[in-house]
């Protein structure tokens, strides 16, 4: 219904892309140039594109990993390898102006639900505008679900005790407030993660006093932002297509190297990453209290800190670091577990996210509401009983948009496929074959665990033990594997 009561007319499209970030701008460049004769509508909420990259506001928000792999496979990075948000925001506004995607987004436009009705065999889509109020409907075949994986401007906070007594300013990094003036003040950043990590460099020349506080220690990486083979390429000369290229297997190599090392000789890992650390903050710094994290690399996503820029603020004494719990918040700041107490007239919680799940879309199939942790996820992108839908999850361990380009290219494979042989949809479901398979929670938590996806696994999809049945999280086999996928597999019940 329009805002004025009168029903508006819904619009029709092949697809429907939700989000407009990195996975939707690439599912709709990639159906554009693969399936030209598909007519499609990328909605997003946001007031422009962008995703994680136009609602994050904290200083010095940047990647945690490069732009040759974070980048689109199709359209060559050129900066440094760790980029701004505003770099990537403007690679991506080159991507929609140079393919001509403008006229096919439709910001500010919430999707509310997505009902499918097997009789006509398509979705229906209500969003409603933010800006003016308006409820629209829209009609598709597929959607694409590029909505990422977590809630924008409402950050995981801790239940921490006594948060209201405090007399200074609390704020979540994914809600940074744009009038925070913190000069001169004293903050304590809350985390141990990228956010904190980026976040504590920005502000440190700026504010009076920065402390990082953390629960426990993290595993972080350190280098120069720049990538030496990109350099000497571009020293001789060689196409930037080729450079992207050739960088991007260097950078996949050298990944696929570090992670075989670090399943295979962790100990030998642990101690050259805090090695290097060691070695930027000092022999009197108490490095293994505070940067020696007791879990194995990789078992959570290691952020590169480029020019070591962090531990240069510690080493110089702009920043310091605390490795303690809170007890609770009180008037001044913060006392924790150990006695001690941090006073603040800032507190950042730099804590994370929370999941929102297929884009907190109310989803109602054949007018039965869906619990989607009661589907299993084929490879992590399709889902049994929820006809003509995709969604991207990208990787933990490797950039996301590795994967936003392999997903896409099965899509676009799936929808000629069923244009080729006149089907109008597609569900997986377990073959007999798997009728017995164990089920299993969404990802494996002893081999990968941060907190978001910790607290809601009870949230998504089950996985199954075969590796159709899985997210492996394994770009290295995916690559291969995606594009050999079998599309007369059993998995797949066309109607
Ligand atoms: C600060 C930060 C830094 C990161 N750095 C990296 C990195 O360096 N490398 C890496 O691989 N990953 C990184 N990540 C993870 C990152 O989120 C993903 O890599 C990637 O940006 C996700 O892109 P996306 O398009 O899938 O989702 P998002 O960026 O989350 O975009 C989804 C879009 O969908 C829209 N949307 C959602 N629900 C609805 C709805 N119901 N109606 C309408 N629109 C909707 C949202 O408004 C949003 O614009 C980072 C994450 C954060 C928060």
């Amino acid at each position: 219904m329009a805002k004025n009561g009168k029903p508006t007319c819904p619009q029709h499209f092949d697809v429907l892309i939700v989000g407009a970030g990195i996975s939707g701008i690439g599912a709709a460049y990639h159906l554009s140039k693969q399936c030209p004769g598909k007519s499609f509508v990328v909605l997003d909420m946001q007031g422009s594109f962008g995703g994680t990259w136009w609602t994050h506001r904290y200083p010095g928000i940047r990647s945690d990993s490069d732009l040759h792999t974070f980048g689109y496979r199709f359209k060559p990075w050129r900066g440094p390898p760790i980029a701004t948000a505003a770099e990537i925001l403007a690679y991506m506004g080159e991507v929609i102006e140079e393919n001509d995607l403008a006229r096919h987004i439709r910001y500010r436009h919430k999707i509310l639900s997505a009902r499918w009705a097997s009789e006509v065999q398509c979705w229906t889509i209500e969003a409603v505008r933010n800006d003016t109020g308006e409820t629209l409907t829209f009609t598709a075949n597929f959607l694409w679900m590029c909505q990422g994986y977590y809630r924008h401007f409402q950050g995981y906070m801790p239940a921490w005790p006594g948060t209201e007594t405090f007399k200074g300013t609390l704020v979540h990094s994914e809600t940074w407030p744009e009038d925070l003036d913190f000069a001169g003040k004293k903050v304590v950043v809350i985390g141990s993660g990228a956010t904190a990590a980026t976040i504590i460099p920005a502000i440190a020349e700026r504010c009076g006093q920065v402390t990082m506080l953390q629960r426990s220690p993290t595993f972080f990486i350190t280098g120069r932002n720049a990538i030496e083979l990109a350099e000497t390429l571009r020293q001789l000369q060689v196409d930037e297509g080729w450079i992207h290229e050739i960088v991007r297997r260097k950078i996949l190599f050298d990944q696929a190297t570090f992670t075989r090392r670090c399943v295979e000789e962790p100990e030998v890992v642990s101690k050259e990453l805090i090695g290097v650390i060691r070695n930027l903050l000092g022999a009197d710094y108490d490095v293994e209290a505070h940067f020696t994290p007791s879990y194995r690399p990789w078992r959570q996503r290691i952020a590169f800190v480029p020019d070591a820029d962090l531990f240069k603020c510690i080493a110089s004494g702009k920043a310091s670091v605390v490795t303690d719990e809170i007890e609770r918040f009180n008037a001044t700041g913060i006392l924790l577990k150990s006695a001690k107490q941090l006073d603040a007239d800032i507190i950042v919680a730099a804590t994370g996210f929370n999941i929102s799940v297929l884009g907190d879309i109310d989803f109602v199939i054949d007018g039965k509401r869906l619990q989607f942790a009661d589907t299993v996820t084929y490879r992590g992108m399709m889902f049994t009983g929820i006809p003509n839908l995709a969604w991207v999850f990208g990787y933990f361990r490797a950039s996301w948009t590795l994967r936003a380009d392999l997903v896409a290219d099965f899509v676009c494979r799936l929808l000629s496929h069923m244009d080729a042989t006149g089907a109008k949809t597609v569900t997986v479901a377990l073959r007999p074959e798997d009728q017995d398979m164990a089920l299993l929670p969404w990802i494996d938590l002893e081999n990968f665990n941060p907190g978001y996806i910790t607290r809601s696994v009870h949230l998504l999809p089950k996985r199954g033990e075969k590796p159709e049945w899985q997210h492996n999280q394994d770009y290295w086999s995916e690559k291969d594997q995606f594009p050999a996928i079998d599309l007369r597999d059993r998995a797949f019940i066309y109607g």
